[in-house]
């Protein structure tokens, strides 16, 4: 998820807005200012409800944040590194750097948002009923009531099982426990999603076909939840294919060396455009091999700069392979990587010849980051 403004820092995670919320909260605000609070507390200046909606509507934001500050924590104790958290128009989205490898620590993952939710919900809640009890019913008390229906239905909606909701989390770790099938529990999740994300859009149209406000928004949210959990069931499956799919399938195939002093571009003419991508081993004026260049790397270099960079600036070193077989499963290989010291494998052939190697596009078909 983009952020277009940064927010800042927590617990090492970069907090941000996408420019979709201000309209999503501009739109709470006036629906707030301009009916739901002159309607509950009424005889007070449009200044008084503006006030409020504002501050009400910040508050429902930082609820969102703390929500997925829930998950971000949690996250970060199970050793998952939090690559953002990003307030947009439909809430909030943490980006985890990797799933959960214990059914526990997924299901902790995912209730830790919906937990933090509820609790806001019963503090606002309390706040509510405390105020009114001592003052009666005030501006203030109004804003509290909202803030605790707002996280109660944050609460409630996320829990529905259906991925990418938390509660389709729950229900793949549950199903995951039970089966010990990881990849068949997350993609009945993400089937799942599916189906709720077409019940909402179906639900959403009946709603503006009825004149009934709302609908457009329920669409938009439905179809958002279909299209992600499309997405994941698709990485599922791959990740279930790699299961049993031999190493060597998704191995770029090692060449012979070049010349730690060929350029990108003349990296470029040696290979043919309609091969598939090609390892080489970078070989110094000393004859010694310095590391392993692929074309899929030489792609990543900008066009401008493919005349000056040599294929030695950017060959990666053979400390961040790890050893691999052709025979070995893919799942079992991709176990071994995925760490910045260890990303990229090695391929040996049956009788111990290198031959290719696996790397972080590779890596990244197999395994996705996830978004809580
Ligand atoms: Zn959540």
């Amino acid at each position: 998820m983009k952020q277009h403004l940064r927010l800042g820092t927590i617990s090492g995670i970069p907090v941000g807005l996408h420019w979709g919320l201000l309209v999503i909260a501009w739109l709470q605000a006036a629906s707030l200012a301009g009916s739901l609070l002159p309607a509950a507390s009424p005889g007070l200046g449009s200044g008084a409800y503006w006030a409020a909606a504002l501050t009400g509507v910040v508050l429902f934001f930082a609820s969102i944040l703390a929500h997925e500050l829930g998950h971000s924590l949690v996250a970060q104790r199970e050793g998952i590194r939090v690559r953002s958290i990003t307030l947009w128009f439909l809430g909030g989205v943490a980006e985890l750097d990797r799933q959960a490898d214990r059914p526990r620590a997924e299901l902790k993952i995912a209730l830790a948002g919906p937990a933090v939710s509820l609790v806001l919900a019963l503090g606002f809640l309390a706040a509510a009923v405390g105020l009114e009890a001592l003052v009666g019913s005030t501006l203030v008390g109004t804003v509290l009531a909202w803030l605790a229906f707002a996280n109660g239905v944050l609460a409630v909606f996320n829990m529905i099982p259906a991925a990418p909701l938390d509660g389709g989390r729950v229900l793949a770790a549950v199903l995951w426990a039970r089966s010990g099938d990881v990849s068949r529990a997350r993609s009945i999740a993400s089937r799942s999603g599916r189906g709720f994300g077409a019940v909402l859009m179906a639900g959403g149209l009946l709603l503006v076909f009825n004149g009934l406000p709302g609908g457009i928004t329920i669409v938009i949210l439905g179809w958002f939840l279909r299209t992600a959990a499309t997405q994941e069931l698709r990485y599922h499956e791959l990740a279930e294919q790699a299961a049993t799919l031999p190493a060597h399938v998704a191995m770029t195939p090692l060449s012979s060396p070049i010349d730690s002093g060929v350029t990108v571009s003349g990296l470029a003419a040696m290979v043919s455009p309609l091969s598939g991508p090609v390892a080489f081993p970078v070989r110094d004026a000393d004859g010694e091999t310095r590391g392993i260049v692929t074309t899929l790397d030489a792609a990543g270099v900008s066009a401008k700069r493919r005349s000056q960079v040599t294929v030695a600036d950017i060959a990666v070193g053979f400390d961040r392979f790890v050893g691999a077989r052709t025979d070995e499963t893919l799942s079992a290989v991709l176990e071994r990587l995925g760490t910045p010291e260890a990303d990229r494998a090695f391929v040996y052939d049956a009788d111990g010849r290198p031959a290719g190697v696996i790397g972080p596009a590779e890596l990244a078909a197999v395994r996705s980051p996830v978004a809580v």
